[in-house]
């Protein structure tokens, strides 16, 4: 929930004629923005967002914090539940949350609001060598990372088996670590795979790849097919050979996008200012993360929002000509 509270200011006159003329003030708002864990891009997104609003805090009397949480599914219910007041979720989990399907099922999110798309993520699986897996379908009997609750990764990975026609019985194990704690897992032995949806080049993937020898994981085949060919949301994705140790080829995946949502009862001018900050900045928000080199504003608002823009970034966007 955002929350105002009074500071004192050398000018701010009508807070000071509401005060009776006694103390200058005007409001100072504190923003919170869920992001995912620290070695995947949410967080960075998070953090790079805040950034920008933070640097004009003298102007607009926005603060911004951005804490690591569980992801997609955490951020989604913290902002229905008012506890945050936006967060960075995956395209297909902002499609169920509004249209009430998928883990939401009966629990329609009428007041979600996209505010952009951020990066693509493929749904992303990496394996020890010495399990020997190349294809998704390898997995079965092996032990495998799913996900953490709350992450966006774990949905995604019970819709892909559940068009395989798959539980998550057909793993010999089924941890939920956290992308913190998963790269040490499979270093450790103690997993042949992790899964974990998320833009490239990460923090995880990459540590994982450099600690032990492994490789990235092809998830193709006929129910991958249909899942794209149904879903407005899944798209196939390429993680391009030599981005990590151990993976020479591309490797064919599937995926989603990254977006920055919100609830319509995050006031208009606040989200109108957050807009202005990352749209204003847009080279310097770019080059925070490579993952966000080859994000361009027309395709940020065209393509990954499924659920209605919010009012304020719509006020920016028709300013700017941009829709
Ligand atoms: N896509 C993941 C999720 O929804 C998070 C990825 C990241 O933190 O960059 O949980």
């Amino acid at each position: 929930m955002v929350m105002t509270k009074l500071r004192a200011l050398a000018c701010g006159t009508a807070a000071a004629a509401m005060l009776g003329g006694a103390l200058p003030a005007a409001a100072e708002t504190f923003i919170t923005i869920g992001t995912g864990g620290q070695t995947g891009v949410y967080y960075v997104v998070g953090q790079s967002i805040c950034r920008l609003v933070n640097r004009e805090a003298s102007k607009h009397g926005i603060k911004c914090t951005a804490p690591s949480t569980g992801g997609s599914i955490a951020n989604v219910n913290a902002i229905k539940s008012g506890q945050m007041d936006m967060g960075v979720a995956q395209s297909d989990v902002q499609y169920n949350a509004y249209e009430g399907k998928g883990d939401y099922e009966g629990d329609k999110f009428d007041k979600l609001r996209c505010v952009f798309a951020v990066h693509p993520e493929p749904y992303t699986v990496v394996a020890r060598k010495d399990a020997k897996v190349e294809n998704f379908d390898d997995l079965k009997g092996k032990r495998v990372n799913v996900g953490n609750p709350g992450s966006g990764s774990l949905t995604t990975t019970e819709v892909v088996l559940k068009a395989k026609g798959w539980t998550m019985g057909d793993f010999a194990l089924a941890s939920q670590l956290k992308p913190a704690e998963q790269a040490a897992a499979l270093g450790d032995n103690k997993v042949d795979a992790i899964i974990y949806t998320v833009g490239h080049p990460n923090g995880s993937i990459q540590e994982a790849t450099a600690t032990v020898d492994a490789n990235l994981v092809n998830v193709t085949g006929p129910e991958i097919d249909k899942l794209v060919a149904d879903n407005p949301y899944y798209a196939k994705a390429t993680i391009p050979g030599g981005m990590y140790p151990g993976t020479d080829k591309d490797t064919q995946t599937f995926g989603v996008k990254a977006t920055f949502v919100t609830s319509a009862d995050t006031p208009d001018e606040v989200i109108y200012e957050v807009t202005k900050a990352v749209f204003d900045n847009f080279d310097r928000f770019k080059k925070l993360h490579p993952a966000f080199a080859d994000l361009k504003p027309e395709e940020m608002i065209k393509e990954g929002c499924t659920a209605p823009i919010h009012a304020g970034a719509e006020k920016y966007y028709k300013e700017k000509g941009m829709m």
